[in-house]
């Protein structure tokens, strides 16, 4: 019986036949080549096009036997949309183009996808940077949420949209620039990948308390 092949990034569909693929996007940020690419493999191998919740655009579709060539014809990395791994950054326009933006959101989310994105981690994680309070990026529902603030950043932990959602438990507001936000994050990032547990990062939140979470995380 067919199954994913995660190290070609290939979901199997629901046919049990083909597989979706989901290039890496960072930020969702796509310039005109590159949407061209996609359409262009797409006419190619005949799939459909799909708009992720992480802000990637899916070919479904795809035989087994065409993977490694539409990837070599694409010149782009899968996206880490399966795998105990950082899953996904979204990141929304914030102050480069929203009005009511009040941090740079996309500056802060791009660091963020160069450091974490597809790292192996103890279960799966999701992160989220939005540009103001409205958090169009839903950082309360990501493991690791970042609201901007007038003064600076708002950090979220613990958050999940899954089977069992969770709310985010505010970490700390920060109203230093976004580096200080980056140090606190890798504080996380580093306590969880060595944490010796497999489950996300809200079931540690909830088991410990969001004071005690904060006070192993900030001292
Ligand atoms: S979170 Fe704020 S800055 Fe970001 S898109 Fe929504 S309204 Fe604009």
């Amino acid at each position: 019986m067919k199954k994913d092949i995660v190290e070609k990034g290939a979901i199997l569909q629901r046919d049990r036949e083909t597989y979706a693929i989901a290039p890496h996007i960072p930020g969702g940020l796509t310039d005109t080549a590159t949407l061209r690419k996609l359409c262009d493999v797409a006419d190619k191998y005949r799939l459909q096009l799909k708009l992720t919740s992480a802000q990637r655009i899916m070919l479904i579709g795809v035989k087994e036997q065409d993977l490694d060539t539409i990837w070599a014809e694409l010149a782009q990395k899968p996206g880490a949309a399966i795998g105990l791994c950082v899953r996904s950054i979204k990141i929304c326009p914030g102050t480069t183009y929203c009005k009511r933006g009040v941090q740079d959101s996309i500056s802060l989310g791009l660091k963020l996808d160069a450091r974490y994105h597809a790292m192996v981690l103890p279960n799966k994680m999701k992160m989220g940077v939005s540009g103001c309070m409205v958090s169009c990026a839903e950082s309360g529902l990501k493991d690791i949420g970042v609201i901007a603030t007038a003064k600076g950043w708002r950090i979220l932990v613990g958050g999940n949209a899954g089977a069992r959602p969770r709310l985010a438990d505010t970490l700390i507001d920060v109203t230093s620039d976004e580096d200080q936000v980056l140090v606190i994050i890798d504080k996380i990032v580093t306590w969880y990948r060595n944490s010796g547990r497999e489950v996300r990062l809200g079931k540690l939140v909830e088991e410990m308390g969001i004071d005690n979470f904060r006070e192993e995380i900030l001292a």
